[in-house]
C-alpha cells in the first residue's frame, strides 16, 4: 500500500473516536489481522453489508450521514441476533486521486458517532480506488446456542415489530428528487433520519435473548422479512393491518393508499420483527418499555404457510406490495 493511503487510514480511521479499545477486542488496525477473544462460552456473530453509490445510497450523499447509514444497517443484523457489538471492518473504494479530506473527514466523524453510541470500533479494513462504495462486516458476541434465529416461530406466537414501518421508504422520494438536498418541510426531517439515521436495537435485541422465538431486522421490507422467518419456521403469520405502526410524519405526507404499501414493502426501516410465545409476551413488553423501545403487537403466527393480512375486524384483505425499490 501506497505511503499515502497509510497516512489517510492513519488520520481518518484509526483516530481514537473511531478505533477505540473495547472488550473481546485485543487489538485492532495496525497489524496484518485484528485479534478478538470471546469470552468462555460466548460464539462470535458476523454479518456484512456492501453500499454502493446511486444504488443503496444516493449521489452526492453527505458523507456524515453515510457513516451513519452504514455502520447503523450492519448493526442491525447484529440486533436481529441478540448479538453485543464488539468490532467492524471497513472495505472503501473512493473514486478519483483527489481523496478528498473534507470528505474523509465527514465521513470518519459519522462513523465515529455510531460506532461510540454503539461500543463497536472499527478495527481494520481495505481502501482501493474505484467508483464510490463501502462494506461494512460487523462482529458481535453471544452467549452460545443464544442467537436470535429466524427458523424457531410457532404457532400461537405472537408477531412483534419495534418503532414506525414505512417512514424510510417515504423519504426516498424526498433524497431522489433533491439529492440530498431538501428544504426544511415539515416532516421531512423525520423521515429522512428515518433512512440515514435507522435507530439501533441493539439494546432491544440483547433484552430479547431467550425471550424471542425468532427474528429478524426488516430491510427489504414486513412482507418480505416477515416471510423469511414463516419459510424458515415452516408457518404462516395473520397480521392486523390497523395495528402496523404508521408514524405521525408518514401519515401527513404519504396519501392513505399508500401508507400501508410503504409499511409493508417499503424496505430500509432496520426495525426487529420477532416473534414470542404468549406466556413471554408481557415480560417481552416490560423489557422493551423500560428501554423506550416503541413496540407493536400485530400478529400472530399460526400453522400452514404465507402471511394474511387482515383488517381491524378481522377479516382477509388484499393488499398489493410492489416490494423494495433501490434507487431509480
Ligand atoms: P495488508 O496489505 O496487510 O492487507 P493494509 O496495508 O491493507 O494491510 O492495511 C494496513 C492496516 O490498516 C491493516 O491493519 C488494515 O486492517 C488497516 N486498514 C486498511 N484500510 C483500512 C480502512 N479503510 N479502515 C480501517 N482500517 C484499515
Ligand atoms: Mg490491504
Amino acid at each position: 500500500m501506497a505511503q499515502a493511503e497509510f497516512e489517510l487510514i492513519r488520520q481518518y480511521f484509526q483516530r481514537r473516536e473511531l478505533a477505540f479499545p473495547a472488550a473481546g477486542l485485543v487489538s485492532g488496525i495496525g497489524d496484518d489481522c485484528a485479534l478478538l477473544e470471546p469470552g468462555t462460552g460466548q460464539q462470535l456473530t458476523v454479518s456484512m453489508d456492501m453500499l454502493q453509490e446511486g444504488v443503496h445510497f444516493p449521489l452526492r450523499c453527505d458523507p456524515r450521514l453515510l457513516g451513519h447509514r452504514a455502520l447503523l444497517v450492519n448493526l442491525s443484523d447484529l440486533a436481529a441476533a441478540g448479538a453485543e457489538p464488539v468490532c467492524f471492518t471497513l472495505a472503501l473504494s473512493l473514486p478519483g486521486p483527489q481523496s478528498d479530506h473534507d470528505w474523509l473527514e465527514a465521513f470518519s466523524t459519522g462513523l465515529a458517532e455510531v460506532a461510540r453510541a454503539n461500543d463497536c470500533p472499527l478495527a481494520g479494513g481495505d481502501m482501493t480506488r474505484g467508483p464510490l462504495g463501502l462494506c461494512i462486516q460487523v462482529h458481535g458476541l453471544v452467549e452460545r446456542g443464544g442467537m436470535l434465529r429466524r427458523d424457531g416461530a410457532r404457532p400461537g406466537d405472537a408477531v412483534y415489530v419495534t418503532g414506525s414501518l414505512g417512514d424510510a421508504a417515504a423519504a426516498l422520494p424526498l433524497i431522489t428528487r433533491h439529492r440530498g438536498e431538501v428544504p426544511e418541510r415539515e416532516h421531512n426531517d423525520t423521515l429522512l433520519s428515518a433512512y440515514y439515521q435507522p435507530e439501533s436495537r441493539i439494546a432491544a435485541g440483547i433484552a430479547l435473548r431467550g425471550l424471542a422465538s425468532s427474528a429478524i431486522d426488516l430491510s427489504d421490507g414486513l412482507a418480505p422479512d416477515l416471510g423469511h422467518i414463516l419459510r424458515a419456521s415452516g408457518v404462516g403469520a395473520k397480521v392486523t393491518l390497523p395495528a402496523l405502526p404508521l408514524s405521525e410524519s408518514l401519515k401527513a405526507t404519504v396519501p392513505q393508499g399508500r401508507q400501508l404499501e410503504l409499511a409493508v414493502g417499503g424496505g430500509d426501516d432496520y426495525e426487529l420483527c420477532f416473534t414470542a410465545a404468549p406466556s413471554d409476551c408481557p415480560r417481552v413488553e416490560r423489557l422493551l418499555g423500560e428501554l423506550g423501545v416503541p413496540l407493536s403487537r400485530v400478529g400472530e403466527i399460526v400453522s400452514g404457510d404465507g402471511l394474511l393480512w387482515l383488517d381491524g375486524q378481522g377479516r382477509p384483505v388484499t393488499l398489493q406490495v410492489s416490494g423494495y425499490r433501490h434507487f431509480a
